[in-house]
C-alpha cells in the first residue's frame, strides 16, 4: 500500500514536470474542464494528492491500496494496461497517469483539503505522512511546527506544551534537528492526549499554565516565554526538556 513518503516522491516527480504547464487532453472526459488551464501546484496532503490548476479546480486522486502515478512522454506506450488507467492528462511535453487510483474527481481549490493537514482526531491517523510534512520548513521551532494547521489539523498550544513536555522536547529546536522517530512520538502523544479528553477522561497540566513553579518530572523551574507569529506562550522546563531526539 502506497505510504506518505510516496506520495511526496510522486508529487515532486509530477511537479517537475508539469508545473506551469497547459493540460492538453484528459481522459476521462468528466475532467475536461481542465483543457487549457495551466498546473499550479502538486501537492500531497497524507494519501491524496491534488494537483491544482489557475482556474482554481483541482484534480484530487487518492491511491487507495494500488494506485500509482506514472509520466510518459507523448507516443510511448503506456506502463500499464489501458483499462486499469483512472485519469490522464495530456501536457505538451509529457503524459501523466493515475492507474488503478482510488478516488479522482474534479473538487474547488479552496476546498479544505488544501488548507489544512489531516485532523489530530481522524479515526485514521498517518503519524508517520505528518513527521515528514513536519520537517517541510525544517528551520521553524517545534513548537511552532506542532501549530501549524497546514500540517496537522486541530493540535492547540495546550496541546502543544504538554506533548512536548511528555517527550522531553525542547520548544526551541528546530524541526530539522528532531528525528523522524521522535517527531512522530511528539504528534502521537499529542494525538492520545486530545483523543483521551475528547473521550472525557480527567486530566491535568503537567506544564501548561505552570510557569514559575516546580516541573512535576525534574523539580526545575518551569518557564514562559512567547512563541511564534502571531505569539503563542510556551510553557517548557529548561532543564529536561533537551530534545532527545
Ligand atoms: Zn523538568
Amino acid at each position: 500500500m502506497p505510504e506518505g513518503d510516496t506520495l511526496w516522491r510522486t508529487a515532486a516527480a509530477l511537479r517537475d514536470r508539469i508545473l506551469g504547464s497547459t493540460c492538453r487532453d484528459v481522459r476521462p472526459s468528466t475532467f475536461a474542464r481542465l483543457i487549457g488551464q495551466n498546473v499550479t501546484g502538486v501537492e500531497p496532503y497524507g494519501k491524496h494528492l491534488l494537483i491544482t490548476f489557475d482556474s482554481g479546480l483541482a484534480l484530487h486522486s487518492h491511491l487507495g491500496m494500488r494506485g500509482a502515478w506514472y509520466v510518459h512522454r507523448p507516443g510511448e506506450a503506456l506502463t500499464r494496461p489501458e483499462q486499469e488507467v483512472t485519469a490522464m492528462l495530456t501536457f505538451d511535453d509529457w503524459i501523466v497517469a493515475l492507474y488503478l487510483g482510488k478516488v479522482t474527481e474534479l473538487i474547488a481549490g479552496n476546498s479544505r483539503i488544501r488548507h489544512l493537514g489531516p485532523d489530530i482526531l481522524a479515526e485514521v491517523f498517518d503519524v508517520d505522512t505528518v513527521g515528514m510534512r513536519a520537517r517541510a520548513d525544517p528551520v521553524r521551532a517545534i513548537g511552532e511546527v506542532l501549530l501549524n494547521q497546514a500540517v496537522v489539523a486541530g493540535i492547540g498550544n495546550v496541546y502543544k506544551c504538554e506533548s512536548l513536555w511528555a517527550e522531553s522536547t525542547d520548544p526551541w529546536k528546530p524541526v530539522g534537528e528532531i528525528d523522524h522517530t521522535q517527531l512522530c512520538r511528539i504528534y502521537s502523544t499529542a494525538r492520545r492526549m486530545m483523543l483521551d479528553s475528547a473521550l472525557g477522561q480527567d486530566r491535568r497540566n503537567h506544564v501548561h499554565g505552570r510557569a514559575g513553579r516546580p516541573c512535576l518530572r525534574c523539580s526545575h523551574i518551569i518557564r514562559a516565554r512567547n512563541q511564534g507569529n502571531p505569539p503563542r506562550l510556551t510553557y517548557w522546563c529548561p532543564h529536561c526538556q533537551t530534545s532527545p531526539g
